[in-house]
């Protein structure tokens, strides 16, 4: 957008070498730990569909920023009140931007250590999204076994760890995804069903599926064009989640579409989940247990170089991409 390819290009070309890439590809120089932050030098970037909001303008940043809200690397810079971090540890972190770096300077409250056979490719594919899903089938909505849940985009980022916890947990899973490649990936990570939408229609397939009941819960990062189905979709008491808007922001609703079937509707967002050091600490302690455990698998679709995040941008919202994008500073 707005010359950010060509500025970006210009300035590799002209190999400014110090500092760091800013905003527009600019130098900028490398960020002191403030107050209770630690300086993380990134070893790997993760991309998240927020991140093209930011750019576009559907969530309005100050700007200049920098894009990129997580990261695993080392921390080489330790701040006054952030002592129980120390320079050499191996982290991943959730950050409100700046992470498109080589360096950024994180509040402790959101980061986490790595174990030593956890990779930095790993923390920074697992921690936004990971956490993301993980409080959205442990609080959002409490997945239990025999639940019929319905995940849209079953093959993304977060789409692929829906699918696996929600199988863990003991529930049957039914997917959206618009390929047939896609489907079978998101088989693979515990889909029992998988609607192609681009051929099939997905209200008549999850009837049929649930015997014309409906989901229990259905957890939806599309947004605006899979609204209607989404509210079809859910069954009489059920819960539906709307997590995101890949295709677009849901339009205001009435509150009584949620009255035929006395449907609970949520729409969470991560950080009132870890907004405090302690509630980081309690979701990030189940997660790294799982991923720790091997109980997740985490499938990295591609790693970009920094300077190739404009094609990244493009996989990721051109519908290209399954599971994680990451960029290599
Ligand atoms: P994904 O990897 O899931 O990519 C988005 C997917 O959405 C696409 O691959 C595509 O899958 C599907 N899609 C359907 N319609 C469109 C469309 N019109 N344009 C683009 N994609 C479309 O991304 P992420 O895993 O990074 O994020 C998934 C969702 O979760 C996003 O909405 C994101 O904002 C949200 N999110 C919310 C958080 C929160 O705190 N609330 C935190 C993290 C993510 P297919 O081809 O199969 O249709």
């Amino acid at each position: 957008a707005f010359g950010f390819e060509n500025a970006y290009k210009a300035l590799k070309t002209l190999r400014l070498d110090y500092g760091i890439l800013g905003p527009f590809g600019l130098p900028v120089p490398i960020p002191k730990a403030g107050k209770g932050q630690v300086v993380v030098k990134n070893h790997a970037i993760g991309i998240n569909y927020i991140d093209t909001y930011q750019r576009s303008g559907v969530y309005k940043m100050s700007l200049p920023f920098i894009l990129g809200r997580e990261g695993a690397g080392e921390v080489v810079e330790v701040g006054e009140g952030a002592g129980e971090f120390k320079v050499g540890d191996r982290v991943a972190y959730r950050e409100g931007s700046g992470s498109y770096a080589e360096y950024t300077a994180v509040d402790i409250a959101s980061v986490g250590t790595l174990a030593p056979h956890i990779t930095y490719d790993q923390g920074a594919s697992v921690i936004l999204q990971g956490l993301t899903a993980w409080t959205m089938v442990r609080s959002g909505y409490e997945v239990k076994a025999g639940d019929w849940v319905l995940v849209h985009a079953a093959a993304g980022g977060v789409g692929l760890l829906l699918c696996q916890m929600c199988k863990q947990l003991g529930a049957h899973v039914i997917g959206t995804v618009s390929t047939d490649e896609k489907a079978a990936i998101a088989k693979e990570n515990g889909a029992e069903y998988v609607i192609n939408y681009s051929h099939e229609n997905v209200t008549e397939k999850v009837n049929e599926i649930t015997k014309g009941l409906g989901c229990h819960a259905v957890l939806d990062g599309v947004g605006k064009s899979t609204w209607q189905t989404s509210l079809d979709c859910t069954r009489r008491l059920g819960t539906l989640i709307s997590f995101g808007n890949a295709s677009g922001v849901v339009p205001p609703i009435s509150i009584m579409a949620l009255s035929d079937k006395n449907l609970k509707l949520m729409r969470p967002r991560l950080f009132p989940y870890v907004d405090t050091r302690a509630n980081f600490l309690h979701w990030w302690g189940e997660l790294k247990e799982l991923l720790d455990q091997g109980k997740l698998k985490l499938k990295i679709f591609k790693t970009y170089p920094l300077e190739e995040v404009v094609q990244a941008h493009k996989d990721l919202e051109g519908r290209v991409s399954s599971g994680k994008l990451l960029l290599r500073p």
